[in-house]
C-alpha cells in the first residue's frame, strides 16, 4: 500500500477538487468515476452561480474539470465502487468489478441519487418520454409539448431551458410554494409558452410505444385533467447512496454522511465525506469544491501528522 495513496469516491466537483489540490500537495489521488468527469454539472443546462464562468453550459463544465484533471497528470478509473471495508489496521478496502486495492485514506464523494417520483407507468415510459435529464434529452423533444415536475431550482432552471426548444411547457408542483430561487421562478413565468399547474400532482401516464398523455390531479379540489404531453422531466429531489459503505455509524438518518464541516472528517479516522452527500446545508458547486479543497487540506495534514509518530 502507497502511504500517500487517495481514494476518491466520485469525480463531480467535490472529488475533482479533492483531486486537483491533493496533487498540488505532493499526494496521491486514486479517482474513481462510474459515470462522467465533473458529476451533475454534466446534466445542467447552464451555471449562472459559479463565479468566474459566464453562464457555462454544464457539459462544457465537465469537460474542462476532466482537462483540468489531465493536464494534472490524474488519471480517473471508470468503475463504480461497490463496496468500501474498514480493516483491522485502520486502513481500507475497496471493491469494484472483481479488483480490490486497499488505501489508507477514502474521501467519499459520491454525489446523490435522482429520487423517483413513482406515478404509474414511470418504468414504461422511462427513456420512452420520461427523462430526468433535460440537458441529455431536451433537443429530442423539439416543438413538442412536455411536462416538467418538481419545484426546486433545477426543476425551474431546467424548465426555462425546455421552454426555448419545446412548444409547451407546463410545470406541475405540489405545493404551491416553491422551493426554487424567485428569480428562476419570474424568469421561467416569463416564457409565453410556460404554464404552471400548482398545487398538482401526476397521478398516471399514458401512451402506446413512448409517452402520450398524463393524469393531472389539484391536490386541493381533487379535479381531474388529461394533458396531451410527449415528454416528462422529472426533478424531484434527490436521495443518499450508502449501500455501497460497509462502515456503521457514517451516515445520519437519513443517509447523509456525517462530517466535520471544517475538516469534512467523518468519526472514522482517515475516512472523509465531501459535497452534496455529506450533511451540508447547500448542495451548489460552490459549496462542493471548498469542501474538496478542505478534505485535501485535512487529508495532507493528517498524514504529515502521521508520519511525524
Ligand atoms: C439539474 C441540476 C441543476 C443544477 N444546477 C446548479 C447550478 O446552476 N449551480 C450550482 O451551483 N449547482 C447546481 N446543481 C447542483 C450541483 O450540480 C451539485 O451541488 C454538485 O454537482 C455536487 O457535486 P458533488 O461532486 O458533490 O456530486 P456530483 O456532482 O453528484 O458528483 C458525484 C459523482 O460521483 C459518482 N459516483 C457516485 N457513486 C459512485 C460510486 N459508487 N463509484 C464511483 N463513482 C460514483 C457519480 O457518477 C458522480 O459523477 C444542479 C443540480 C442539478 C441536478
Amino acid at each position: 500500500m502507497n502511504e500517500k495513496e487517495v481514494c476518491i469516491i466520485g469525480c463531480g466537483p467535490a472529488g475533482a477538487s479533492a483531486a486537483i489540490y491533493l496533487k498540488r500537495y505532493g499526494m496521491e489521488p486514486v479517482v474513481f468515476e462510474k459515470d462522467l468527469i465533473g458529476g451533475k454539472t454534466n446534466y445542467t443546462e447552464k451555471i449562472e452561480n459559479y463565479p468566474g464562468y459566464l453562464g457555462v453550459k454544464g457539459p462544457e463544465l465537465g469537460l474542462q474539470i476532466a482537462q483540468q484533471l489531465k493536464n494534472l497528470d490524474i488519471k480517473p478509473i471508470y468503475s463504480e465502487i461497490n463496496g468500501v471495508y474498514q480493516n483491522a489496521d485502520g486502513t481500507f478496502s475497496v471493491t469494484y468489478g472483481k479488483e480490490e486495492r486497499t488505501f489508507p485514506y477514502v474521501l467519499l464523494a459520491n454525489g446523490l441519487a435522482d429520487r423517483p417520483y413513482h406515478v404509474p407507468g414511470e418504468e414504461t415510459f422511462k427513456r420512452k418520454g420520461i427523462s430526468t435529464c433535460a440537458v441529455c434529452d431536451g433537443p429530442f423533444y423539439k416543438g413538442k409539448d412536455v411536462l416538467v415536475i418538481g419545484s426546486g431550482n433545477a426543476a425551474f432552471e431546467e424548465a426555462c431551458y425546455l421552454c426555448s426548444i419545446c412548444h409547451s411547457v407546463t410545470l406541475v408542483a405540489r405545493r404551491e410554494e416553491f422551493r426554487a430561487q424567485e428569480e428562476a421562478v419570474e424568469r421561467f413565468r416569463a416564457f409565453e409558452n410556460s404554464r404552471i399547474l400548482a398545487p398538482y400532482q401526476c397521478i398516471a401516464c399514458r401512451g402506446t410505444d413512448s409517452l402520450e398523455a398524463v393524469t393531472v390531479k389539484n391536490s386541493k379540489t381533487g379535479e381531474e385533467m388529461e394533458l396531451a404531453v410527449q415528454g416528462m422531466f422529472v426533478y424531484v429531489g434527490s436521495i443518499p447512496v450508502t449501500g455501497f459503505l460497509q462502515i456503521p455509524g457514517v451516515a445520519d438518518e437519513r443517509g447523509f454522511l456525517k462530517a466535520d464541516p471544517t475538516t469534512m472528517k467523518t468519526q472514522v479516522q482517515n475516512l472523509y465525506a465531501i459535497g452534496d452527500c455529506r450533511n451540508t446545508p447547500l448542495r451548489q458547486i460552490t459549496m462542493a469544491v471548498a469542501d474538496g479543497s478542505l478534505a485535501a487540506t485535512q487529508i495532507h495534514y493528517d498524514y504529515l501528522h502521521s508520519r511525524k509518530k
